[in-house]
């Protein structure tokens, strides 16, 4: 693009969904190793934005260590005659995008999570000041998005100056996230999607409804509606919500419909309300992960910057990569901490009366929203840490679950499969083009599978677990 021709390296959308590996990297920003790191977008004032500006608070990417990491505050102040408060998270959730357009420039996330990389060719090719960074989003920002009339743009790498600000932002975010709860998707009838991860996830499509917030946590049903408004070509759009096909699953026809189209027919059918069977999709930059322990018939929930492994022995990252890529995953679902607080969280699933162990972080935050008969029966990391301290955990507090667990082995069947078996030989039982198995926590699909057994026990799990708790 020529209008970047001040950059040292290309711009351009080409180089979105471009992964930069821990080798290839110059330096990274935020992600897992640093604790305080944010990006904001504030509307303010005319007079108090002076459009261009670019400004850097603390060491700039020269003069920081090859392959080491650090924190970093972006704060993006914009100013425009047309422009309301209401649309700060839309320019927020704008930086991701464009600063993946930058070549060898890798940013994931949003928020309090983001996680940059700087590659080291790009580097070597002269993008070594955040000025460049700030004059490409500057550009981007004001050719994208006409009602912006100014913008000025913070980097803060002071460690200090990121820790000052730091609970700011995060009031911020907390403000934002309050002032779109109380509508009811019933109340609408439009909800919105966005495209936004297709750079990542090819077939992700997120439904933004006024009680589902997308899985970034970056983007409520108000953000949605004021992005299309602003820029209806852009990665945001409405969707005409349809016939309600099911309203305990949350299914609705135009859901399905513009599911369908945007995913190029990868994805079919979605349940906005459960983690089953046909759950909404997983991107990457989900802020938590919903995950099906069998074992107690229950959920658990763990956040990005949960450090530990959860009680099924497995840490975030892997749980993540279970659900990841744009899939539909029986039993994992990447979520937003604001939906946790929703009243349509899992609801089809039975919502808090399902959940069994979250980290002890995401409780605290979410605790008001938790009915009070449960919130002391949901475990942390401090109760239990493996499904068998879970399993004495639950029982101890007679957690909802438990009433499940009896229920279950009442219909435990078994099946004998010796009658028709020959001596010395097994027969196949099973065989199938596509056979997913969901064990452990883990769903493994055979491709034309035969599977052969001497003696088969059938559970009849499937009917008790999608039954409301
Ligand atoms: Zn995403």
């Amino acid at each position: 693009m020529s209008m970047f021709k001040d950059i040292p390296v290309d711009v351009g959308v080409i180089y979105e969904g471009e992964r930069i590996r821990r080798k290839q990297m110059q330096v990274e920003l935020g992600g897992p190793s640093i604790k305080e790191k944010f990006e904001l977008a504030k509307v303010k004032p005319l007079n108090e934005v002076e459009d261009g500006k670019i400004t850097i608070i603390g060491p700039d990417i020269k003069d920081m260590k090859e392959g080491e990491a650090y924190p970093l505050g972006i704060l993006v102040e914009v100013a425009g005659s047309t422009i309301d408060q209401q649309l700060e998270g839309v320019i927020e959730r704008r930086i991701h995008g464009y600063m993946n357009f930058i070549e060898g420039f890798m940013h994931l996330n949003q928020r309090y999570d983001i996680w940059i990389r700087l590659g080291k060719k790009s580097f070597q090719k002269g993008l070594n000041s955040f000025t460049y960074i700030g004059k490409v989003l500057y550009k981007l920002f004001k050719s994208e998005l006409s009602i912006i009339e100014k913008a000025q743009i913070t980097f803060i790498t002071d460690p200090e100056k990121v820790k000052e600000l730091y609970p700011c932002a995060l009031e911020d975010y907390e403000a934002r996230d309050a002032r779109a709860r109380g509508l009811k998707d019933e109340e609408v009838d439009k909800f919105y999607g966005c495209v936004l991860c297709q750079s990542f996830a090819p077939s992700h499509v997120c439904v933004i409804t006024p009680q589902r917030y997308s899985n970034c946590g970056a983007i409520s049903w108000f953000d949605g509606r004021a992005s299309a408004q602003v820029d209806p070509k852009g990665p945001v759009f409405a969707i005409e919500r349809g016939e309600l096909v099911d309203a305990e699953k949350g299914e609705y026809s135009g859901v399905n419909e513009i599911v369908k189209k945007k995913s190029l027919g990868d994805v079919n059918r979605v349940w906005l309300y459960t983690a089953f069977d046909y759950p909404h999709t997983s991107c990457g930059c989900f802020e938590a992960v919903a995950f099906y322990i069998p074992e107690v018939d229950g959920f658990g929930l763990v956040n990005r910057s949960f450090k530990g492994v959860t009680v099924n022995g497995l840490p975030f990252s892997t749980l993540a990569d279970s659900t990841a890529g744009g899939r539909q995953v029986d039993g994992f679902h990447g979520i937003s901490i604001e939906y946790m607080r929703s009243p349509k969280f899992l609801e089809a699933d039975g919502g808090w009366n399902r959940v069994v162990w979250v980290p002890k972080e995401v409780k605290e935050r979410v605790k008001d929203f938790i009915p009070k008969e449960v919130v002391d029966k949901v475990a942390t990391e401090e109760d239990a840490q493996n499904i068998d301290s879970l399993k004495a955990f639950l029982k101890e507090k007679d957690h909802p679950v438990v009433a499940r667990w009896t229920a279950e082995t009442a219909v435990e069947e078994a099946v004998s499969a010796e009658a028709i078996a020959e001596e010395g030989a097994m027969i196949p039982v099973v065989s199938a083009a596509n056979l997913p198995i969901t064990a452990g926590g883990f769903k493994i699909i055979l491709k034309d599978a035969k599977i052969y057994a001497k003696k088969v026990i059938i559970r009849s799990m499937k009917d008790n677990k999608k039954a409301k708790g």
